[in-house]
């Protein structure tokens, strides 16, 4: 079957200037697909570009919450023509974030609903990024959820059980990264046994997030999804072939481009 990664940065310097060692490392781990995930116009781009050069490497694109305020107009023409190219799987990555204040919170919040409505337009799903904004994710989806059906994947998940169901009853998809591996992550393992094995996804969210035993080591890499899924396989007691064919059938069925 092999892997795929739903989330990586391969556009970010660290991992575009040795690309073909990466692809080639990822290739002997046994991942057999990757997103290729866009933080603005520019990267969008740029992860068409390594999409169209790649036969496994798909691309997302849309503007990151935090680069939101640097959006212009026309970036937004360009995304929406984007999203008709056959190498396009998803939107994103894009979502809220209070951690960080890059971005005026009501600038991230319309540049969420925009994506949305993108979403609606040309049935491709939402990379989601939440980071210290639960309650205010879960309105938002809420509030969306009131125009028709959500696709999407809230993406590096680390938040609670409960905001987890409210995403799932809302369609959303659940995607774990390396932090699930960390040994005070107890509490996102327990979470991680609640979602419904047709609705989970793995990614590394490389090159951040490096998996243990490598947590030290960075840049983070595609070919280390498999120390997330091995824990996330242990974590859910099953095997790890077993959810490798569950996890890329679902990574089919919501990125319904990718082949
Ligand atoms: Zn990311």
């Amino acid at each position: 079957m092999g892997w795929t990664d739903t989330h990586v940065h391969l556009v970010d310097e660290s991992l575009s200037t040795q690309l073909d060692e990466v692809l080639q490392r990822a290739h002997q781990a046994g991942v057999s697909n990757m997103i290729c995930v866009a933080v603005d116009a520019a990267t969008s781009d740029s992860a068409i570009k390594i999409a169209e050069a790649r036969e496994n490497v798909w691309a997302s694109v849309g503007i990151h919450p935090n680069y939101a305020h640097l959006a212009e107009y026309r970036h937004w023409d360009e995304i929406r023509e984007w999203t008709r190219h056959p190498r396009v799987c998803a939107l994103g990555e894009t979502g809220l974030d209070l951690h960080w204040d890059d971005c005026p919170f009501p600038i991230q919040q319309a540049n969420f609903d925009q994506h949305w409505e993108l979403s609606r337009e040309c049935q491709l799903p939402l990379i989601i990024h939440m980071r210290t904004c639960e309650s205010e994710m879960l309105a938002a989806i809420e509030r969306q959820a009131t125009f028709g059906p959500l696709r999407g994947v809230m993406h590096s998940f680390s938040g609670s059980t409960e905001t987890a169901q409210k995403c799932l009853e809302h369609g959303l998809f659940i995607s774990f990264a390396g932090m699930l591996t960390y040994k005070k992550s107890q509490a996102l393992r327990e979470t991680a046994k609640t979602v419904p094995l047709d609705r989970i996804l793995v990614e590394t969210d490389s090159p951040y997030l490096s998996p243990e035993p490598h947590r030290s080591k960075r840049p983070n890499e595609p070919s280390q999804v498999v120390y997330t899924a091995k824990c996330l396989a242990e974590t859910l007691g099953i095997g790890v072939k077993d959810l490798d064919k569950i996890t890329t059938e679902n990574a089919k069925r919501l990125f319904w481009r990718m082949k």
